[in-house]
Order: structure tokens, then C-alpha cells, then sequence
């Protein structure tokens, strides 16, 4: 393959992740051309980028995923080259294919790995054959309740019901016990023919208290990979992610070393090319199972950029032009603790239900070892159209002591008014004796919102809003009124309560 200087990029995405793409481009002295939907015609990703473009309406099905129009910007304006970030076609073969074909280069892997791994069952077929431990399962899509039946059986019960071609935590259903099986696969090929337009679905073994370790790995054109250290991404909630960490406090050095060379084999076995990760789950004995490959930029890829010191988007960009890794697995040598915590625009008190609105007020945190990706400004209207991840805030500590109080402040100083946001969630969490002590698993966030149903919250969103008119205006139209907390300790929204009041009392 021969080297290409890249010298203007489309970014085909929207929000927190394009801009971080366009900022990466601004540095490198590359060009950039967004493309936006109507809902996004005053957005900052619009703004920041060299070029613009609109390209529909606000459904992504007109806009953000369709790939005629994006293709013929990207034409159009003379890119050389198409930046998928996450979600949308980052994942889509055909895109890929597509944009390939049409004498572009795709930031990502080769539709070829793309298709292989983006489907979960030869996935796990190909790391196996690698040496690599899967989670126990099926081998082949389920075809019917009687085959259902007869695999669940056989690796005993409970079972995950999984989408082949899943991905966003859809299609996924526990399964305890075998009367509940035929519901539950009714439910999960529905689910998964009208969330990814394939209704295969097959089984895993449910593990008990596992936690999520998954490694990002880098892969150029010549067969070479090498791994960027693991991320603990056990905060969930809905099978998604709302914390990562890096390093993971539940694994040994002994245990590091391995999981990143069961990672590495897994990408040569799909000849992996671009940033990618793989994800494992560890079970409470410490052994670890391959779970799936994400062909693209992570949501959580900060942690790992502020503990290696690299840019992986600037890695993905000089792969895709050709040229070979810059470094040898050695060289690489993560440095001090990382947290991500994702800012959702959504009310936790209601199931995490997405909250939509404009911007009132915005008060980015700053300072030492503080890092935020959004996209936000004062004015940012939040639709219901696109994924409701708003921000990211990252921190990074000599220890995780200080990854921890780096983000505590962080949190605090951060303020979001006019829409709930995930923030006094994760100030929750981060704050919790389970870990603060690092003893949990993907459970968690179940486990402790059971807990917290019968909490009688404080509006938080009103609450800012009405602060922040006082602060805008300059007037007091409406007192900032601080209604009581939750009458149970270790609720989040006691702490949410507390955290205003110190803020303005
Ligand atoms: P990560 O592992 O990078 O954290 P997530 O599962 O949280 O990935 O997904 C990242 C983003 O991509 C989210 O915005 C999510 O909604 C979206 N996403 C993930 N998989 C799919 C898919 N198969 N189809 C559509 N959107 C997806
Ligand atoms: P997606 O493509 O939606 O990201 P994954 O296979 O990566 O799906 O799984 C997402 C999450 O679901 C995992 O991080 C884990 O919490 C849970 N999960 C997946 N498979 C299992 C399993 N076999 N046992 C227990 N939990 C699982
Ligand atoms: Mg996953």
C-alpha cells in the first residue's frame, strides 16, 4: 500500500465525536468537510469544521446514515478521505465498501474485517481458532424454541439471549429458567430484527458478576498490531457503558499482560487493520472470555489517550494513509489512572429517560488533569433524534486517588443547566464505598438504582434552571427553591441535593 498524504476529511458523524475528530484534523493541518442534518444547522461541529454541508432532515436515516449523499459531499468537495467515528456507519460494510469504491480512503478497518467481526457468531469463531477463550455459546444462530430449548440446556442456566449482528446493548435477554425461554426469544429476534434488520439471535452462558475489560488495540496495513492497555468499563447500565477506567484495579500485571495478547492475537487473526478494541469479560475466578470486537473509535478512547499520552485519532488518520505503527509494544507504557464518566442527557430518577431541551446555562469544568469532549454551548437545543450522550468527562491522576478526586471536583464545578444530565449519577457513583474500593461489577448500577426507586427527588433540572435564569438575567424571577432530598442515605439524589446546596449556599 502506498503512503497518502491525507489532506481533507469528511467527518460523517455529529456532536462530541466530530468535533473531536476536527480538532485532531486542525492539528495535523488537515482540511475538513461536516455534514449536517437540519436539526443541526447552528451545531459547533458545523461551525469548527473547514466546510460544511447540510444533507437532510433530523432523521438519521436522512442524514447521518444516508450514504449516497454523504458519499457525493465527500466527492464534491474533493475529501480524500471519510472519518465514520462511532455509532451511525462506523460499523456498516457497506459504507466502507462504498466509500473505498469510490477512490476514498476509509478511516476504520477493511469492510472485510468489518463484516467478520461485526457479526458476533463468526467473531467468536475466528478469536477461538486463534487460541483465544469465548464465552461459552452457540456456534450457530438459534432456529427455533425447540433448538433454544436444547443449547440453554446444554450450557446451563442462565442464558443471554444476543443479537448476531447486535451492538448499543440491543437485543440482549437474560434468561433464568427454561419457562421463561420462548417469551424471551420472541422478544430478542423482534428486537433485533427492527434494531439491526437481522433477527438472528443466538445464546451465551449469563455470567454471574463478570466485569468488562476490554483492550485497544492499533493495526496498520503490514500486519502489525499492538495494544494501548485495558479499560474497566463494568459502570453500566442497559448493557452501556457510563464509566470506564484504565487501569483496571480487579487484574494483576500477570493477568494485564495476557488479556493484551489474547487481544493482539485476535486482531491478527481478522488481520486487523486501524484503532480498535477488543472487549473481554472477566469472571469473579479471573478468567477471562472474548465478548466482541468494536471495529471503530471508542466512546471511552480518552482514558486510554490520557495514559498513553497518544492521539488515537491522529493514529487512525496516519494508518490509513499508509504508514506503518510508530511503535513497538514495548514503547508503549501507560502512565498514572484514568476515568471517563459519560454525560447523558437523561433524568437517572426516571430509568435513565432521555431529557430533552435547550442549553439554559453552561459551566465547563477546567483545571489540572481535567479533560472534556462535548459539543455544548449555551443555546445547544437537545433533541430526541440522536443518541443522548452529550459529554465526556475525563480525568487523569498520578493514582487512582486522584483520577478520583480530579473528577469529583470536575463534577462539581460542571454545570448543565435546562436539561437533566447524568452528572449527579455519576458524582454518585464515584463517591460509593463499593468504588471507591474498587469492588464492582457490571451489576452495579441495577443493583444500586433497586435501591433508590422509592427516592422523592429533588428537580434537579428546574432547580439549575431557575438558578441559572437568576445568573443570566441578572434578576431573581423565580427564587431558587431547594426542595428535600431523598430520605435514604445512600441515594444519589440526597446527593444530588447536597451538591447544589453547596454550590449556592
Ligand atoms: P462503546 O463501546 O464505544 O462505548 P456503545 O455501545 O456505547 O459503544 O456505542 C457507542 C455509540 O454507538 C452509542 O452512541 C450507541 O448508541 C451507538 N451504537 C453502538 N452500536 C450500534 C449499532 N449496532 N447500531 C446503531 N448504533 C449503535
Ligand atoms: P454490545 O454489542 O451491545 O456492546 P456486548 O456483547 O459487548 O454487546 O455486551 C454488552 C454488555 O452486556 C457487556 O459489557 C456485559 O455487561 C453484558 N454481557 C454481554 N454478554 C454477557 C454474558 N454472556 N454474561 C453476562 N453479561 C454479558
Ligand atoms: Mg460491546
Amino acid at each position: 500500500m502506498q503512503s497518502h498524504r491525507i489532506q481533507k476529511v469528511l467527518v460523517a458523524n455529529r456532536g462530541e465525536i466530530a468535533l473531536r475528530i476536527i480538532r485532531t484534523c486542525e492539528e495535523m493541518g488537515i482540511r475538513t468537510v461536516a455534514v449536517y442534518s437540519e436539526a443541526d444547522r447552528t451545531a459547533l461541529h458545523v461551525r469548527r469544521a473547514s466546510e460544511a454541508y447540510e444533507i437532510g432532515p433530523p432523521a438519521p436515516l436522512e442524514s447521518y446514515l444516508a450514504m449516497d449523499k454523504i458519499i457525493q459531499v465527500a466527492k464534491a468537495a474533493k475529501c480524500d478521505a471519510v472519518h465514520p467515528g462511532y455509532g451511525f456507519l462506523s460499523e456498516s460494510p457497506d459504507f466502507a465498501r462504498r466509500v473505498e469504491k469510490s477512490g476514498l480512503l476509509f478511516i476504520g478497518p477493511t469492510a472485510r474485517s468489518i463484516r467478520a467481526l461485526g457479526d458476533k457468531l463468526r467473531a467468536r469463531d475466528i478469536v477461538s481458532r486463534a487460541g483465544v477463550p469465548v464465552v461459552p455459546g452457540s456456534t450457530e444462530p438459534i432456529r427455533d424454541l425447540s433448538h433454544a430449548r436444547q443449547i440453554a440446556a446444554e450450557f446451563g442456566y442462565p442464558v443471554l439471549l444476543k443479537a448476531v449482528g447486535g451492538g448499543g446493548g440491543r437485543g440482549m435477554r437474560i434468561v433464568k429458567e427454561e419457562k421463561e425461554l420462548g417469551q424471551a426469544l420472541r422478544e430478542a429476534t423482534a428486537e433485533t430484527r427492527s434494531a439491526f434488520g437481522d433477527p438472528r439471535v443466538y445464546i451465551e452462558k449469563y455470567l454471574r458478576h463478570p466485569r468488562h475489560i476490554e483492550v485497544q488495540i492499533l493495526g496498520d496495513s503490514y500486519d502489525n498490531v499492538i495494544h494501548l492497555g485495558e479499560r474497566e468499563c463494568s459502570i453500566q447500565r442497559r448493557f452501556q457503558k457510563m464509566i470506564e477506567e484504565s487501569p483496571s484495579t480487579f487484574i494483576d500485571d500477570v493477568l494485564r499482560a495476557e488479556i493484551g495478547s489474547a487481544a493482539v492475537r485476535a486482531a491478527k487473526a481478522s488481520r486487523y487493520r486501524s484503532a480498535g478494541t477488543v472487549e473481554f469479560l472477566v469472571d469473579e475466578d479471573k478468567k477471562y472470555y472474548f465478548l466482541e470486537v468494536n471495529t471503530r473509535i471508542q466512546v471511552e478512547h480518552p482514558v486510554t489517550e490520557m495514559r498513553t499520552g497518544l492521539d488515537i485519532v491522529e493514529e487512525q488518520l496516519r494508518i490509513a494513509s499508509g504508514e506503518s505503527i510508530r511503535w513497538k509494544q514495548e514503547e508503549i507504557s501507560p502512565r498514572g489512572h484514568s476515568i471517563e464518566c459519560r454525560i447523558y442527557a437523561e433524568d437517572a430518577d426516571e430509568g435513565f429517560l432521555p431529557s430533552v431541551g435547550k442549553i439554559a446555562y453552561l459551566r465547563p469544568a477546567q483545571g489540572n488533569g481535567i479533560r472534556i469532549d462535548s459539543a455544548l454551548e449555551m443555546g445547544t437545543e437537545i433533541t430526541s433524534y440522536y443518541d443522548a450522550l452529550i459529554s465526556k468527562v475525563v480525568s487523569w491522576g498520578i493514582d487512582r486517588a486522584q483520577a478520583i478526586s480530579r473528577m469529583d471536583r470536575a463534577l462539581r464545578e460542571y454545570l448543565i443547566a435546562g436539561i437533566k444530565t447524568t452528572i449527579p449519577f455519576c458524582l454518585y457513583v464515584i463517591n460509593h464505598k463499593a468504588f471507591r474500593n474498587g469492588e464492582y461489577d457490571t451489576g452495579f448500577v441495577q443493583e444500586f438504582s433497586k435501591r433508590n426507586h422509592q427516592t422523592t427527588a429533588a428537580d434537579d433540572g428546574r432547580l439549575i434552571a431557575a438558578i441559572s435564569g437568576v445568573l443570566v438575567a441578572g434578576e431573581a424571577k423565580e427564587a431558587p427553591i431547594l426542595t428535600g432530598g431523598s430520605q435514604i442515605k445512600d441515594g444519589w439524589s440526597g446527593w444530588k441535593t447536597k451538591r447544589i446546596e453547596q454550590e449556592y449556599h
